[in-house]
């Protein structure tokens, strides 16, 4: 049931054990907020432990903090009293985790993913915040919480990933405001942003060019797609992981307005990543297809599919969803 936020906030004041969980193929702001509101928990004197039931890419492992993150195993017999789901739009997006739910439903959610279907208790959701950890920073207000260094850097995490380190529609004063608090209290942004965007391997560039050329150009320009399959990234030594920023630099072409990104991975499985640049809500699409995201992002996942028969679909729905722009 959707409350207010100081609602949300007195429930958790009553909790003493809590188990954060976030979703699946975790993101900066997943990964930010379940670790931020561990940490931030256990300085109110409860007892806090934070759980993604994936794998977490290495290169966020450079952002103290992140340690903190269990799977699924480690807290199997972990004995809380308050269920907390972060960015998760509903409730099969925090996969395995669902396992150490009691009642198959958490006590609190908080999102800001617009299609958000309310699956909690105490659910807090808002498509208008850039950012969950934009909402977790907010609680810690709330709660008074003092920050270090460390939890401040990672609750700018998930603020600057989310926003596309300040440059996406979503970037409103209140993100800059807040990115200038934390960094205030210690957080370093050079180190967030060389953590995320400069890894690159040279497999991953190799892929990237494979990819690249698969690039199609249709609707005068407005759309643009491309896909990688589960043979090239075989072929290339790479797994789904490393195919992560790719769909933006389709979106960088000049004159694109949406950008699709077909992943095969693995065999018959079909991820696709929607882009847009500055008025078409991809939401819309990737719903049609079972997922879910924002207006500028969104995604979803088919199993069982062969990747020529949904690149077929998808691009005719979006075809025929451009038509009313
Ligand atoms: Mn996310
Ligand atoms: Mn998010």
């Amino acid at each position: 049931m959707l409350r207010k936020l100081d609602e949300v906030v007195e429930r958790l004041k009553k909790a003493k054990k809590v188990l954060i969980m976030g979703h699946i193929k975790p993101d900066g702001d997943d990964i930010s907020s379940v670790a931020t509101l561990a940490l931030m928990l256990r300085k109110t004197g409860k007892e806090a432990e934070g759980c993604i039931a994936d794998n977490i890419p290495w290169f966020y492992k450079e952002i103290p903090g992140v340690s903190v993150i269990k799977n699924v195993d480690d807290l199997a017999n972990y004995e809380y009293d308050t269920s907390i789901t972060v960015d998760a739009s509903e409730i099969s997006r925090i996969g395995d985790s669902v396992k150490l739910l009691k009642n198959g439903k958490p006590d609190i959610t908080l999102d800001h993913h617009k299609t958000n279907v309310g699956f909690g208790e105490y659910d807090f959701y808002d498509s208008n915040y850039a950012a969950t950890a934009v909402i977790v920073y907010e609680i810690g207000k709330m709660l008074g919480i003092e920050y270090t260094p460390e939890l401040a850097e990672i609750n700018l995490l998930g603020i600057a990933t989310d926003t596309g380190f300040f440059k996406y529609s979503n970037t409103d004063r209140k993100v800059f405001q807040y990115a200038s608090e934390l960094v205030g209290a210690g957080a370093n942004i050079q180190h967030i942003a060389s953590a995320v965007l400069e890894h690159k391997t040279l497999n991953e560039i190799k892929l990237q060019s494979e990819m690249i050329n698969t690039l199609k150009v249709e609707e005068n320009g407005k759309l643009a797609w491309a896909y990688i399959s589960y043979d090239m990234f075989k072929r290339n030594n790479c797994t789904d992981e490393d195919a992560g920023g790719f769909v933006s630099d389709i979106r960088a072409l000049y004159g694109v307005e949406v950008a699709i990104l077909f992943i095969e991975w693995p065999e018959n499985q079909v991820n696709i990543s929607f882009r847009s640049k500055n008025y078409v809500d991809v939401s819309e699409i990737a719903l049609a297809f079972g997922g879910g995201g924002h207006e500028r992002a969104s995604g979803c996942s088919c199993k069982g599919e062969k990747l020529e028969e949904m690149m077929e679909k998808v691009i005719a729905k979006t075809k025929e969803i451009l038509k009313k722009y």
